[in-house]
């Protein structure tokens, strides 16, 4: 028999419902630039302690590139697009590994990473500043943080509340996120959403550290071309290329161009690489 009166029940009920509703509330935020609203329910200081320790696995696992031209390219334009952001609280750092893949990838954090096969098809600090934008653009819109968030609604089926509160509440979600994001963080498929996000952030923060946004065009025109040949097809299976990309981009120019044109030093399209 049921020892609590029936509107004991309403109140627990409608008292959850209200707890729960405001868990979710504060687990929205909105992206920096473009301010799209992104269910978040991971925080950035454990997202932040997620690419320490994915970058630790990196360096174990992976060959650092002791090519000089290609490690001061990347520490020169990453920092330059780094100066240019509004994290200067991030640890930043600029790796570059060994691989035939033409990749790149920024860990949560500003820990960013490019593999020499990326070269292959870079022509200038330009061209490098907007993969570099792109990919520190992800971190910046914490995409992984985003992208735990949605698994963690979509593992649990309907019972999306629930799932908020085991995250939110128990020390046990909390270690699953971890998990969740060291196993997926590196290699982990962006949505097209996410991609022209990253794009839209990328193009606004290498105009701001004074390279040329036009450059953006011209090297995702010729990079997308080769979207099926080997060391490109990794980039492009983790950075799904939406077929509106370039004229996504091109509308961008306008503004872009004002925001370049107010930067200081101007660099153009950079060294030739
Ligand atoms: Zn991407």
């Amino acid at each position: 028999m049921n020892k609590y009166p029936r509107y004991f029940w309403n109140f627990k009920f409608i008292s959850s419902l209200l707890v729960l509703s405001s868990l979710y509330l504060s687990g929205c935020t909105s992206a920096p630039y473009t301010n799209r609203s992104q269910l978040m329910l991971s925080s950035e200081k454990s997202e932040i302690e997620m690419g320490e320790e994915a970058l630790k696995e990196v360096k174990k696992n992976g060959k650092i590139s002791n090519n000089k031209k290609m490690n001061l390219a990347v520490k020169r334009v990453g920092g330059n697009i780094a100066k240019a952001t509004d994290k200067q609280n991030y640890n930043w750092e600029f790796i570059v590994l060994e691989s035939k893949d033409a990749n790149a990838f920024c860990l949560p954090g500003g820990k960013v990473v490019v593999f020499t096969g990326l070269f292959n098809y870079i022509h200038n600090d330009g061209e490098l500043a907007t993969v570099l934008g792109h990919e520190i653009g992800h971190a910046l819109a914490r995409h992984t943080g985003e992208q735990i968030s949605h698994t963690y609604l979509e593992n649990a089926g309907g019972y999306a509340l629930s799932a908020i509160l085991y995250v939110i509440g128990a020390p046990a979600g909390l270690g699953s996120i971890y998990g969740v994001a060291t196993g997926l963080g590196i290699n982990l498929p962006y949505s097209r959403t996410q991609e022209y996000e990253a794009d839209h952030i990328g193009i606004v923060i290498m105009a701001k550290a004074g390279y040329d946004p036009k450059t953006t065009i011209i090297f995702w025109n010729n990079f997308s071309k080769q979207s099926n040949y080997g060391p490109v097809k990794e980039f492009f299976a983790t950075h799904p290329m939406g077929e509106k990309r370039i004229e996504e981009l091109k509308k961008l120019l306008p503004e872009t161009e004002k925001i370049y044109s107010a930067a200081s030093p101007k660099l153009g399209t950079g060294e030739i690489l």
